[in-house]
C-alpha cells in the first residue's frame, strides 16, 4: 500500500508546467520563433552581476568543504541576519536575525509555515485568483480552504465573504501581493479592513489568527506603486519570502520564513516553524546561496524590463479590447475571457494562434487566462498579430 493521497497528487499535473512542456515540444515541432509561450513566471532578467560575482568568488576563494558543509537548520546567522537587516528597513522597525528561518524558496516557506500553524479541522483562507500550489500545501498540513472571491476586476477580496469565514472560524489567511496571477496589490485600505475583521475574530474565538504573507513578487512594482508592508498593519503576520523572483534565481531555491516579534506567541511560532521544517525534513537552504546571501541581500532586481513588457502588453491587450486587470506588480497580466467564453476555451483558441497562455480555474476564478509577460519584449511584439486573430475569433464567437 502507498498513500492514495500522494499518488493522487503525484499523477494530477500541475496545469502551469503541463502548458509549459506543451510549449517546449510545439517549440521542437514548428521553431522556438513561432511559439509564443506565456505559461511559466520565470524570470527573463538575469540575476544581478554582484550576485554572480560572488557566487564565483566564493568558489574560487573559499575553502570547498567549508563552503559545501552543512549549516544550521535555520540558516548561517550571518546570511539570517543580512536577511533580517534588509527586512527591517522594510519594516521600519528592528527584526532579529533569529526571527528568520532560511528555506528553499517560498513554497518551502509556505509549507513550513503552514505545518507550523496549523492543527486538525483547521481552515485556511485563500483569497482567489492564488498560486494554485496553496492547496496542495493547506491541505498536505491537514487544513481546508476556504477561498474567498475577489470583489471585482480591483482583485481586492469580497470583505462580506473574509468576515464570513473568520466569524466561522479560520487558522489564517494567505495573502499574496503583488499578486500572482492579477499583479494586484492589496491596498493599505483594504489590508486595514481585513486586520479588523481578523482581529475582532481572534478575540471572538480566544485564539490568535494569522495573516501568511507569500511576497515573492514585493520588489516587482511599476509606476511607483507601494506595497503595505503586512506585519506593520497586522502584527500577527508571518513572512514567507523568495529571492525567485526578486534576484532571478528560481532554480537555487533560496527564501525564509519571518516570525514579527510583535506577532502573538512568536517565540512558540518560529520554534514550531523550527519543528515543521524538521518534520518536513527541510535541513538547511542551500549553504553556498547561504554565503551569497550574506552580502547580497539588498541587491535589487532591474524591473525595468519587466515595466516595459507590461506596457507594452497591457496596452497592446487593451487596444485588442480584451478586458485585463492593470498589473501594479509581479510579472502577470490576467485577461478577461471575452464573449463569455470560459477560461479553458479561450486558452484553447489562443492555442490555435500558437499563444500559449494559462486558464484561471486553477488560480480559483473562472474566466480569465493568465499570460506571464517575463519573456523578452520581441516575443511581446511578434505575439501581437496573434492576439489580434484571437480577438477576431472570440469576437466572432459566442461559444467555440
Ligand atoms: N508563491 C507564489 C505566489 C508564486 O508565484 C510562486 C512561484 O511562482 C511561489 C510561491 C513559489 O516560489 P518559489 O520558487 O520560491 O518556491
Amino acid at each position: 500500500m502507498i498513500s492514495e493521497k500522494m499518488l493522487a497528487l503525484g499523477e494530477s499535473r500541475s496545469v502551469i508546467r503541463d502548458i509549459s512542456e506543451f510549449g517546449a515540444a510545439r517549440a521542437q515541432e514548428i521553431g522556438a520563433e513561432n511559439v509564443f509561450d506565456f505559461s511559466i513566471g520565470n524570470p527573463s532578467v538575469p540575476a544581478p552581476e554582484k550576485v554572480n560575482k560572488t557566487l564565483s568568488r566564493l568558489l574560487e576563494s573559499m575553502d570547498s568543504i567549508t563552503l559545501h558543509s552543512y549549516t544550521p537548520a535555520p540558516g548561517m546567522m550571518a546570511a539570517r541576519a543580512a536577511a533580517a537587516r534588509s527586512e527591517s528597513r522594510r519594516a521600519g522597525f528592528d527584526i532579529p536575525a533569529q526571527s528568520v528561518y532560511l528555506t528553499c524558496g517560498a513554497s518551502s516557506s509556505l509549507a513550513i509555515t503552514l505545518r507550523a500553524l496549523v492543527c486538525p479541522g483547521d481552515k485556511i483562507a485563500l483569497l482567489a485568483p492564488y498560486f494554485p500550489e496553496y492547496k496542495v500545501f493547506v491541505e498536505n498540513a491537514g487544513a481546508e480552504a476556504v477561498v474567498i472571491p475577489p470583489a471585482d476586476l480591483s482583485m481586492q477580496p469580497d470583505i462580506e465573504k473574509l468576515k464570513e469565514a473568520a466569524e466561522s472560524g479560520i487558522k489564517a489567511v494567505i495573502v499574496n501581493s503583488p499578486n500572482n496571477p492579477s499583479g494586484a496589490i492589496l491596498s493599505a485600505e483594504t489590508l486595514k479592513t481585513m486586520a479588523d475583521i481578523l482581529t475582532a475574530a481572534s478575540e471572538k474565538k480566544g485564539e490568535s489568527i494569522y495573516i501568511i504573507a507569500d511576497e515573492p513578487y514585493r520588489e516587482l512594482v511599476y509606476d511607483g506603486a507601494q506595497v503595505p508592508y503586512v506585519p506593520g498593519i497586522y502584527p500577527n503576520t508571518v513572512v514567507c519570502y523568495s529571492y525567485s523572483k526578486s534576484l532571478s534565481l528560481p532554480g537555487e531555491r533560496l527564501g525564509y520564513i519571518m516570525v514579527p516579534p510583535c506577532a502573538a506567541d512568536s517565540e512558540k511560532v518560529f520554534a514550531a516553524v523550527c519543528g515543521a521544517g524538521r518534520s518536513l525534513g527541510y535541513l538547511c537552504a542551500p549553504s553556498l546561496f547561504q554565503y551569497m546571501l550574506a552580502e547580497c541581500a539588498d541587491e535589487m532586481p532591474d524591473t525595468a524590463v519587466y515595466a516595459k513588457n507590461r506596457a507594452l502588453l497591457y496596452g497592446g491587450l487593451s487596444e485588442l479590447g480584451f478586458e485585463c486587470v492593470k498589473p501594479d506588480g509581479a510579472f502577470y497580466l490576467f485577461v478577461k475571457a471575452p464573449n463569455g467564453m470560459s477560461a479553458a476555451e479561450f486558452c484553447e483558441a489562443a492555442k490555435r494562434f500558437e499563444l500559449l497562455l494559462v486558464p484561471s480555474d486553477s488560480f480559483g476564478v473562472e474566466g480569465y487566462a493568465r499570460v506571464a509577460y517575463c519573456v523578452s519584449e520581441d516575443v511581446i511584439r511578434r505575439s501581437m498579430p496573434a492576439f489580434a486573430k484571437l480577438a477576431l475569433l472570440a469576437a466572432g464567437a459566442a461559444r467555440i
